[in-house]
C-alpha cells in the first residue's frame, strides 16, 4: 500500500520472518488491572523488576539528577532566553546520545548480549532508499535529535518558565506533602499509557496517519533510535500528556520524570531486545513485545503495556496464532464496504 500498511492478509511471518525470541504467550496482562481484583499479585508487580525496578526507580533518581543538578536556576527561566533553553536542550540531547547511543552500541555495535532475547532476527535497516542516507539508524537519529529533543525541550522550557512565574495553580513540595508527591511519581506511568492509547489510535486516522505517523512506521523493526524518531506534529500530540501537570499539583521533578519516561523511556521499549541480562537473568526491562508487534502488523496493540486499553476496546494481539487471525478479519471487515462501493 502506498502509505506503508500491510496487505489485508499478510501472513504471521512477514515481514521479518519468525521471532528469533518472544516471551511466553499469550501475552500477560498488567495484574493491576486485573477482574476480579488481585490486590496481593497487583502490589508484586508493583515492586516488580517491570515496574518499580525499570520505571520509577531508575526515571525517578534520574529526574532527580536533572532537577538539582542539570537544570538551570528557576529564577533564570522567567524569561524565555537563549541561554538557559540551549542549557535545557544540551542537557537532553546528551541524555539521549547516552541512552538510545549507549543502547545501540552495546547491543547492535559491539552486540554484548548476541541474540540473547532478541525479537526480531533482521538488524537495522541499510541500504534502504525509505531512510535517510539509506541507513535506518541514521535517519532515526535525525529525526529524534532535530526533531524530538527540540519539542521535547520546549515542553520543558514552557513548564520551567511557568513555574518561574508562579502561573501554576500549586507547587508540589515533597517536605509538604511527600505522599502526594510519591502517589503523583507513581501515576504518571498510567496516566501516559491512557493518554498513547487515545493520541496513538488517533495517529492511525488515516490522514494523519499518512502525514506523520508512517514516519515512525518505517521501522518495522526497531532499534533504540526508533523510540523517539517520529513526525514532529507526532511528537507535539505524543508528548502533550505532560500538559496534564498544568491542572495536577506537581514539582517539577514531576515533569522531567514525565518526559524522560516518555522520551528516553521509549528509546528503551524500542530497543528491540527484551531486557539486559546479566549471566542470563534479566537486571533492566527493556523492549515492549506488545509494542513490537504493533510495528509489524499496525493496526492492533496501540496502547503499551502498563494498562490494558487494548483489551478494554478489543484491539489487543497477545502474540497467539488466534491473536493474529482476528487481526486479520478485523482487518478485512474494515476494508471490505471500501472495496464494495461502486
Ligand atoms: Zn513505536
Ligand atoms: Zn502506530
Amino acid at each position: 500500500m502506498a502509505d506503508g500498511r500491510p496487505a489485508a492478509d499478510e501472513p504471521q511471518s512477514a515481514p521479518g520472518g519468525a521471532w528469533a525470541w518472544h516471551p511466553p504467550l499469550p501475552l500477560a496482562g498488567v495484574p493491576v488491572f486485573a477482574w476480579p481484583p488481585r490486590p496481593l499479585v497487583a502490589l508484586k508487580y508493583l515492586l516488580s523488576l517491570a515496574f518499580l525496578g525499570s520505571v520509577l526507580v531508575p526515571f525517578g533518581a534520574l529526574a532527580a539528577l536533572s532537577w538539582f543538578y542539570l537544570q538551570p536556576a528557576l529564577e533564570r527561566c522567567a524569561e524565555f532566553r537563549a541561554d538557559w533553553i540551549l542549557q535545557m536542550y544540551a542537557r537532553n540531547l546528551g541524555l539521549m546520545l547516552l541512552a538510545a547511543g549507549g543502547l545501540h552500541l552495546y547491543f547492535y555495535t559491539f552486540r554484548r548480549q548476541g541474540a540473547e532475547r532478541k525479537f526480531d532476527p533482521r538488524g537495522m535497516g541499510t541500504n534502504d532508499r525509505k531512510f535517510f542516507a539509506r541507513n535506518q539508524v541514521w535517519d532515526n537519529m535525525l529525526w529524534t535529535c532535530a526533531s524530538g529533543v527540540t519539542i521535547w525541550t520546549a515542553y520543558e522550557a514552557g513548564f520551567m518558565w511557568a513555574y518561574a512565574n508562579d502561573l501554576l495553580p500549586f507547587y508540589l513540595r515533597v517536605n509538604e506533602h511527600p505522599v502526594w508527591f510519591a502517589a503523583t511519581l507513581f501515576m504518571i506511568p498510567f496516566w501516559a499509557s491512557l493518554h498513547f492509547y487515545f493520541v496513538h489510535r488517533l495517529l492511525h486516522w488515516r490522514p494523519l496517519y499518512r502525514i506523520a505517523h508512517a514516519l515512525h512506521h518505517r521501522n518495522d523493526n526497531t532499534g533504540p533510535w526508533s523510540g523517539l524518531s517520529m513526525h514532529p506534529v507526532e511528537h507535539l500530540l505524543y508528548l502533550s500528556s505532560v500538559l496534564i501537570h498544568v491542572a495536577f499539583a506537581s514539582h517539577p521533578l514531576h515533569v522531567f520524570f514525565h518526559m524522560q519516561w516518555n522520551t528516553l523511556g521509549a528509546a528503551m521499549t524500542h530497543t528491540g531486545f527484551e531486557s539486559l541480562t546479566f549471566r542470563g537473568r534479566p537486571i533492566l526491562m527493556l523492549g515492549s513485545f506488545h509494542h513490537q508487534l504493533h510495528h509489524r502488523y499496525y493496526d492492533c496493540n496501540y496502547g503499551n503495556p502498563h494498562m490494558p486499553w487494548d483489551r478494554w476496546l478489543g484491539t489487543d494481539h497477545d502474540g497467539t496464532p488466534r491473536a493474529m487471525a482476528e487481526v486479520v478479519r478485523r482487518r478485512r471487515a474494515r476494508l471490505r464496504p471500501a472495496a464494495g462501493r461502486p
